[in-house]
């Protein structure tokens, strides 16, 4: 593949002027089944560099919108360092709109701690409902984000989409705790525009911070992920799913791509999300 500059594409603007912050979070100390998250920042810049500036469907041009890539922060292998290293650099953003790009998906804790002032809903879009209370003996895992950020902004303030994993124990706890989530099956009859109003319904004028997961996606789709899991949800659900939230968000993260794993398919698709998720979110600000 030709060289391409190192930050992400069209993320021109200075640190001072910029909307958004796009920074990278190297960290897989957690993951269980395949490593290799920590690759995934510099693949996904790599990839971004596949696209035109200008969407078709906004006409928006990217490379107009100001947007900074701060490059990776620096972490250690203690996943709760991790956490509060994230949770500090957010913090330091103060109104700007972070852009997280894992690792896999522990960071996003550091990241919702960090927005939980704001007053925001929070969108986990998993395969898995990562509501364990902890996982091997760790309580920043990747396998007990929901439960953690349940813990910062209260249950009631949290919902999963595309569902299709858990353990007994967990998925018990999370029903009789009250936990709002949805299958993948579930939005696959009724249609992922019903959920979404659903969602809307619930949450209303709500600000939301938005994590993406790519394992919510089919592994057809999105086969370099840590933890693959078949029947999940198609290109065009999660496309709909990131649209309709973003013009409403905070901070957006996408974790858990596996570089070593993919053929640069998964890379890509992360890659235009955060681009969409951008367009969508500058398109109903600009000025
Ligand atoms: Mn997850
Ligand atoms: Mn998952």
């Amino acid at each position: 593949m030709r060289e391409f500059p190192d930050y992400f594409a069209d993320a021109e603007s200075d640190f001072k002027n910029a909307r958004y912050v796009i920074f990278g979070v190297p960290f897989d100390g957690t993951s269980t089944f395949r490593y290799g998250s920590r690759d995934a920042p510099a693949e996904i810049r790599k990839a971004s560099w596949n696209f035109e500036s200008f969407h078709m469907e906004t006409e928006n041009d990217l490379s107009t919108i100001p947007v900074h890539d701060y490059g990776d922060i620096q972490v250690e292998d203690e996943p709760e360092k991790v956490v509060k290293r994230v949770e500090e650099f957010v913090c330091k953003l103060s109104g700007k709109i972070p852009i997280a790009i894992g690792g896999e998906h522990t960071i996003s804790c550091g990241v919702v701690r960090a927005l939980k002032k704001r007053d925001i809903a929070v969108i986990l879009l998993d395969a898995h409902l990562d509501f364990r209370d902890s996982y091997e003996g760790i309580r920043y895992s990747h396998a007990c984000v929901a439960r953690r950020i349940a813990e910062e902004i209260g249950i009631d303030n949290l919902v999963i989409l595309g569902v299709r994993s858990a353990g007994k124990e967990e998925y018990m706890e999370a029903k009789e705790k009250g936990l709002f989530f949805v299958d993948a099956f579930h939005i696959k009859k009724e249609g992922v525009e019903r959920v979404i109003h659903q969602i809307m319904e619930r949450f209303g004028e709500r600000k939301f911070y938005l994590s993406l997961d790519m394992d919510v996606l089919d592994p057809s789709f999105a086969p370099g992920v840590s933890t693959p899991e078949p029947f999940g949800l198609s290109t065009l659900d999660v496309k709909k799913c990131v649209e309709f939230f973003s013009p409403s968000i905070t901070g957006f993260d996408v974790v858990e791509v596996c570089p070593k794993y993919d053929y640069g398919i998964t890379s890509v698709l992360a890659a235009k999300f955060i681009r969409i998720a951008i367009d969508m979110s500058w398109s109903s600000i600009k000025p």
